[in-house]
C-alpha cells in the first residue's frame, strides 16, 4: 500500500535534486548564451576549420558549450548550404531524442521540423504516460522542454518543411565547399543541406472527419488516441466512431475503462479482423449504431456531452448522451519524402517496423515507421535507437 508519510519525504528529497538540477541546467544554459557569439570563431570543429564555412553547424565538444540557446537558432532562414553529420527530418518526440543523441556523441546535428513544429503532442493538453511527471504535463509544454534540451546541447533546429530527399551517389561524392563525404543532401526550399546521416521522423497525423465541433473540442471530449487519453473517462460513456482495427482496438481497450462504449459506423459490418470482431461483440457494455455517421458534436460550455448521428440511408438523424468521443478511422503516415526510396506498407507506414533501412545511413523512427504503438514514449525510444544505430555505422565505416 502507497505509504503518503514516506512519499511526502520521498517527494521533497526529490524536488530538492530536482531543483538543483534545474540550477545546474540553467547556470550551463546561460553560459551558452553568453558564449554564443563565440560560436564560429572559437571553434575547432573539423568542418569549420577546413573552409571556416559559416553555413556548417559547429557542434563538436568543445563548441557544444558555445551553442546558442536563444530563440534565433531556431529559425535560420538564410538560403545558402548547410553541411552537417545528421539531418533529422521532423521534430517529434522522435526526431529530437534522435538529435538530442546525436548531439551528445559531437555530431553537427541539423533537425528540420516541417509545418508542425513539434510535433502531434503540440495538439493535445494533459499528457499523463510519459514517464517522469508526477502531475500530468501539458504536450505542448512536454515538447518545448524537449526542444529546448535539444537546442542546449546543440541541436540546430529550422522550422522547414523539407521537400525531397536526394541520395548522393556512391560514399565518395564531395560537395563543391567540403571534402567532407555527405551522402544525403536534403532540399528546402531554395536551400541545401549536405549530410552523412539521414533520420526521417515526419510522424503520421490521425485523420479526422472534419467536423467544426469536432476541431473546436479536441482536448475537451474529442481524442484520436484511446491509450492516450481513455483514462479520463473513467465510467462514462464514449463514441467511438470507425470500423477498422483501429475503430475496433480503441473500442475494446475503452470498454475497460469506460461504463458504456457506442460503436457509431456508417456500414452494416465492420472491415476489423475477425478476431478483434470476436473479442468486441462479447464484450457486454458495448452497444453498436449500424449505418450511422457522426454528424455533430455538443459540449456543455466546457466538455463533451452529446452527440448527434445521421442516418445513411433514411437521412434520419438522433441524439446520443456522450462524455467523449474517439474518432478511429485510421491514420496519415508522412511518409511523401520516402515513398520513392523506401517500401511502404498497405497503409502506407514504412514497412518493416526497424529503424534501419536498407539504404546505409538512412533511418526512420517514430510514428512514420509504427502503425501499432503510435506513442510519444515508444516515438522517443526509436529516435534514441536510430540515433544510436547511426553512430555506429559512422564509427564503424570511419565516416
Ligand atoms: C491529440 C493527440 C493526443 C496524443 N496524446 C498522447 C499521449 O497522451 N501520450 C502519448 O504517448 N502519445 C500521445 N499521442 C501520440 C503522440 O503524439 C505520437 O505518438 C508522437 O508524437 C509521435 O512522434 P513522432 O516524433 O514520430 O512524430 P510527430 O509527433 O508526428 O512529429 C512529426 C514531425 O515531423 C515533421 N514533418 C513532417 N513532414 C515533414 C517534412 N516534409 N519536412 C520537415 N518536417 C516534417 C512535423 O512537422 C513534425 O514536427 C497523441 C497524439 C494526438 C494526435
Amino acid at each position: 500500500m502507497f505509504d503518503s508519510n514516506n512519499s511526502n519525504d520521498i517527494q521533497s528529497s526529490n524536488l530538492n535534486s530536482a531543483n538543483n538540477f534545474e540550477k545546474e541546467n540553467k547556470v550551463s544554459c546561460n553560459k551558452n548564451d553568453n558564449l554564443s557569439s563565440n560560436l564560429l570563431n572559437n571553434s575547432d570543429d573539423k568542418h569549420l576549420s577546413k573552409d571556416n564555412n559559416s553555413n556548417n553547424v559547429g557542434n563538436s565538444n568543445d563548441n557544444m558549450r558555445n551553442f546558442d540557446c536563444s530563440e534565433n537558432s531556431l529559425n535560420n532562414t538564410n538560403e545558402k548550404n548547410l553541411y552537417c553529420d545528421f539531418c533529422i527530418i521532423g521534430a517529434g518526440p522522435a526526431g529530437l531524442t534522435a538529435s538530442i543523441y546525436a548531439a551528445r556523441a559531437a555530431k553537427n546535428v541539423v533537425v528540420f521540423s516541417g509545418s508542425t513544429p513539434f510535433g502531434q503532442l503540440m495538439n493535445t493538453y494533459d499528457v499523463e504516460n510519459y514517464p517522469g511527471f508526477a502531475t500530468p504535463i501539458q504536450g505542448p509544454q512536454l515538447m518545448k522542454d524537449m526542444a529546448e534540451q535539444a537546442k542546449c546541447v546543440g541541436v540546430q533546429i529550422i522550422a522547414k518543411q523539407v521537400d525531397k530527399i536526394d541520395i548522393l551517389k556512391k560514399k565518395s561524392q564531395k560537395t563543391e565547399s567540403s571534402d567532407e563525404e555527405y551522402k544525403f543532401c536534403i532540399l528546402y526550399g531554395k536551400s541545401k543541406c549536405y549530410s552523412k546521416i539521414c533520420i526521417v521522423t515526419t510522424g503520421a497525423t490521425p485523420k479526422w472527419l472534419g467536423l467544426k465541433s469536432e476541431e473546436r473540442l479536441k482536448g475537451r471530449g474529442v481524442s484520436s488516441c484511446a491509450t492516450c487519453d481513455g483514462a479520463f473517462f473513467k465510467n462514462l460513456t464514449v463514441v467511438v466512431v470507425g470500423g477498422g482495427n483501429t475503430a475496433v482496438e480503441e473500442a475494446i481497450y475503452l470498454s475497460n475503462i469506460a461504463k458504456k462504449v457506442i460503436l457509431v459506423h456508417r456500414r452494416n459490418t465492420l472491415r476489423a479482423e475477425a478476431i478483434l470482431q470476436k473479442k468486441l461483440f462479447a464484450l457486454n457494455n458495448v452497444e453498436f449504431y449500424w449505418n450511422f455517421t457522426l454528424s455533430d458534436i455538443f459540449d456543455d460550455g466546457s466538455f463533451v456531452n452529446e452527440v448527434e448521428i445521421e442516418n445513411v440511408q433514411n437521412m434520419k438523424k438522433q441524439r446520443i448522451a456522450a462524455d467523449g468521443v474517439f474518432i478511429a478511422i485510421g491514420h496519415a503516415p508522412q511518409t511523401s519524402l520516402v515513398k520513392e526510396i523506401l517500401t511502404l506498407d498497405e497503409y502506407g507506414y514504412v514497412k518493416g517496423g526497424q529503424v534501419k533501412t536498407h539504404i546505409d545511413g538512412l533511418y526512420v523512427a517514430g510514428d512514420v515507421v509504427d502503425s501499432v504503438y503510435r506513442q510519444a514514449v515508444t516515438a522517443a525510444a526509436q529516435g534514441c535507437m536510430a540515433a544510436i544505430d547511426a553512430l555506429k555505422f559512422l564509427s564503424i565505416n570511419e565516416i
